[in-house]
């Protein structure tokens, strides 16, 4: 598969290795998944058997892979950096290979936050005297303002999903269930062009009123509200994630009150965005508006989550965080207005910060759209 050069370039270890030794951290080690990705463009499997990204914060890094694995972390990114690949065999002790590579006196070592159980306690005896902490707290604050090429890359993922959001009519009708419209959609994920389908929500009627309903075998009806809310993940690694409301007919004369208030506050929320202002002032934006116009006990989760090669990742833009928004922060701002038994409604974008504000990837209209 060819990368944009760019998108994982080749001095990201250096500086993972200047943030651990920033954190009090005297090595990193990292697993299969997004954190090893974003390291080496590295996209290995989550195994049983050990693949760990090792950086020491003072001495040369490392990868350890299953023998059987090495030739496909030799023709991924990771085979063009300057890093040691060593491929254990099956009879050998990974965790003991580790530690004997890493120098002595291993006080305190980073453990990626998604590492499995067994190997976080696999490491533990390999190491009995170091303290285990989180290599997020050293990772996410190099993942969380994305270079150009991961703008680039996110930029891509929005407009697959768009494509998806727009063709909508093609599968969203009465009489269809949630499942059957869910399938179709996700098929359209794919065509799209993401390598996989994250998630798919298609939540009719009351089930609105869920956040993170997906999908069910209910039948949809004629007149009800629809939250659609897809995702994927590209080629690439970068995710998409949009969210678009959809009626069937002639919608609630109630309903159409509280999504103009929603309309009102996501767009306000998307037009705030500035660098210098804190995650929690801008869910104040549309937590403010929302409550004024009597829907406030209806918003029930916080406006947004950071967006990369994780859907959900730093900065989360909640009441009570005071992260201070910075250029090439990207995040959702999704508000939404929740009303039990009745219907729900979610508008979701995923913006990032510039220099001068908020750059919107997802362009799709933020109106309800009307289906036949
Ligand atoms: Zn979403
Ligand atoms: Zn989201």
């Amino acid at each position: 598969m060819t990368h944009d050069p760019q998108l994982y370039p080749a001095d990201r270890i250096v500086r993972a290795q200047k943030a651990a030794a920033d954190a009090g951290l005297d090595a990193l080690l990292v697993s299969p998944g997004p954190d090893l990705r974003y390291l080496t463009g590295y996209e290995a499997q989550p195994l049983e058997r050990l693949t760990c990204l090792v950086a020491p914060a003072y001495s040369a890094p490392f990868l350890v892979v299953p023998l059987l694995e090495r030739p496909a972390a030799e023709v991924s990114p990771a085979g063009a950096l300057e890093l040691e690949i060593i491929g254990w065999q099956e009879t050998d002790d990974p965790y003991a290979l580790v530690a004997s590579r890493l120098p002595s006196g291993i006080r305190r070592i980073g453990l990626d936050n998604h590492m499995w159980a067994e190997k976080v306690l696999a490491f533990r005896d390999a190491f009995p005297g170091a303290e285990q902490a989180l290599a997020g707290d050293a990772l996410a604050g190099l993942r969380i303002r994305k270079s150009e090429a991961e703008v680039r890359a996110l930029n891509e993922a929005a407009t697959a999903i768009d494509a998806v959001h727009l063709s909508m009519g093609q599968w969203l009708r009465a009489g269809r269930t949630e499942r059957e419209v869910g399938k179709d959609i996700a098929d359209a994920i794919i065509g799209a062009g993401h390598a996989t389908v994250d998630f798919v929500i298609v939540a009719s009627g009351p089930n609105g009123a869920s956040p993170h309903a997906e999908v069910s075998d209910r039948v949809i009806q004629p007149g009800d509200p629809v939250v659609v809310d897809i995702g994927g993940t590209m080629p690439s690694g970068y995710c998409s994630d949009s969210t678009r409301n959809y009626c069937v007919g002639e919608p609630p004369e109630e309903y159409l009150r509280a999504y103009g208030v929603l309309l009102a506050a996501q767009t306000a929320q998307t037009q705030s965005v500035v660098p210098g202002m804190t995650a929690e002032q801008l869910d104040a934006i549309g937590r403010d508006l929302i409550a004024g116009e009597g829907y406030g006990d209806y918003f029930i989760h916080r406006t947004g989550h950071g967006i990369g090669l994780d859907t959900h990742e730093e900065p989360y833009i909640v009441a009570g965080s005071q992260r201070v928004l910075e250029p090439g922060m990207a995040f959702s701002v999704e508000p939404g207005i929740y009303l039990p038994g009745k219907y729900g409604a979610r508008i979701e974008d995923i913006v990032v910060c510039t220099e001068t504000g908020g750059e919107r990837l997802n362009v799709t209209s933020r109106e309800l759209r009307i289906l036949a």
